[in-house]
């Protein structure tokens, strides 16, 4: 059969499409064969609203084994790696290619953790690598859409932060990029967000009352959000640190409750990202 995507066509193999994309095999059995009148050069013609870049690159998936073999290994450092993954994300979606949905989401996984734990994993030192702002801007946006596109709404914390720090960098004139309109909202919603956080990140916590030295604990706490509110740096790292540094000034007594209220603040940011 021959597919059709704007001004491009494909022939690709009915049965191996079937089997491959379920949606594809309702397509064919619930068509009476008078219907399928479409033709192209004698081969039965099917006309998919999907943008021709993703019909190619989900179609080659498909059916192109080297192209296929190579899909896990693109470049992280190219925007187009992303616009492909995703591009595939969205089509075995739709078409019920759930082998190729798992192998899409595979694909994002390392740039995009999903958990918090994952994303520690990435960010620790040991791990660290630094991407390109440009790219990971340009793609954050493609892969919010599919994810929010297919339900996979696990890919969106990790995505949207890349975005939000793209756009501190842009909003405050760091790059050449002109901010997407959400994108500066984003970063105005985020900022809000960021001084409740940061001002709940260093209220007294309640081991304070059984605290020797409370004075010392109660002042460093203090100490340190005014030395935030003074920088304003909207850090990402300050909320989503695992260990902030004024932990270490705490007393015994009040470390492990500052500790874990911190957990709970930014288990609690990342889950409303
Ligand atoms: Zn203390």
């Amino acid at each position: 059969i021959v597919i059709r995507a704007g001004d491009y066509g494909f022939r690709v193999p009915q049965l191996q499409l079937s089997q491959r994309a379920l949606l594809f095999a309702d397509l064919f059995s619930g068509v009476p064969r008078s219907r399928t009148a479409d033709t192209y050069h004698g081969y039965p013609l099917i006309t998919l609203n999907d943008p021709p870049v993703d019909v190619e690159v989900f179609l080659l998936a498909l059916f192109d084994a080297k192209f296929a073999y190579n899909l896990p290994s693109l470049p992280l450092s190219d925007p187009r790696s992303y616009r492909i993954y995703a591009g595939i994300l969205k089509m075995s979606h739709r078409y019920r290619a759930l082998y190729w949905r798992r192998k899409a989401l595979y694909c994002l996984s390392p740039m995009y953790p999903t958990t918090l734990s994952r994303y520690d994993e990435l960010n620790h030192p040991a791990h660290y690598n630094a991407y390109n702002a440009r790219t990971a801007r340009l793609a954050s946006r493609v892969v919010v859409d599919a994810a929010l596109a297919v339900g996979a709404r696990w890919l969106v914390p990790a995505a949207r932060l890349v975005l939000i720090s793209a756009s501190a960098s842009n909003v405050s004139g760091g790059s050449q990029l002109r901010p997407h309109a959400d994108e500066v909202k984003m970063w105005h919603e985020y900022k809000l967000w960021w001084i409740d956080l940061v001002w709940r990140m260093y209220c007294p916590v309640p081991a304070m009352a059984r605290c020797a030295s409370s004075d010392i604990c109660r002042v460093a706490l203090l100490d340190h959000r005014e030395e935030a509110f003074d920088r304003r740096t909207f850090e990402l790292r300050a909320i989503l640190t695992k260990v902030p540094p004024v932990h270490r000034v705490l007393c015994d007594t009040c470390a492990p409750s500052y500790l874990r209220r911190h957990q709970l603040l930014r288990r609690h940011f990342w889950d409303s990202l």
